[in-house]
């Protein structure tokens, strides 16, 4: 019984040279999907997180600039960011209003 290994290459291993460029790519979508959701630059975080991983952390836990529609609204009450479909502020305990 054979094992397909094609999706592997010919010589039936992966290049390092692709792996890190597969790393790089991935974390650089990554870090730029997550800053576009918080209303940031999705080019320059791609590159920054690309780069340097450790920014993806960076953006995961930074604030959005500004409310995103689907993704982050903020409080009648305190102002601070809370997810689109919370249901109450983390921050404050006020009920939001409900989604059109
Ligand atoms: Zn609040």
């Amino acid at each position: 019984m054979l094992i397909h290994t094609s999706e592997v290459g010919m010589s039936g291993y992966v290049k390092p040279e692709v792996v890190i460029f597969l790393i790089v790519a991935v974390s650089g979508i990554c870090g730029g999907w997550m800053a576009a959701n918080r209303g940031r630059n999705f080019i320059g975080w791609s590159l920054l997180a690309g780069l340097l991983p450790v920014f993806l952390l960076v953006i995961y836990f930074s604030r959005p600039l500004c409310q995103v529609e689907g993704k982050f609204r903020s409080c009648p009450n305190c102002k601070e960011f809370v997810r689109w479909r919370a249901v109450v502020c983390k921050n404050c305990r006020h009920e939001l209003p409900p989604l059109q």
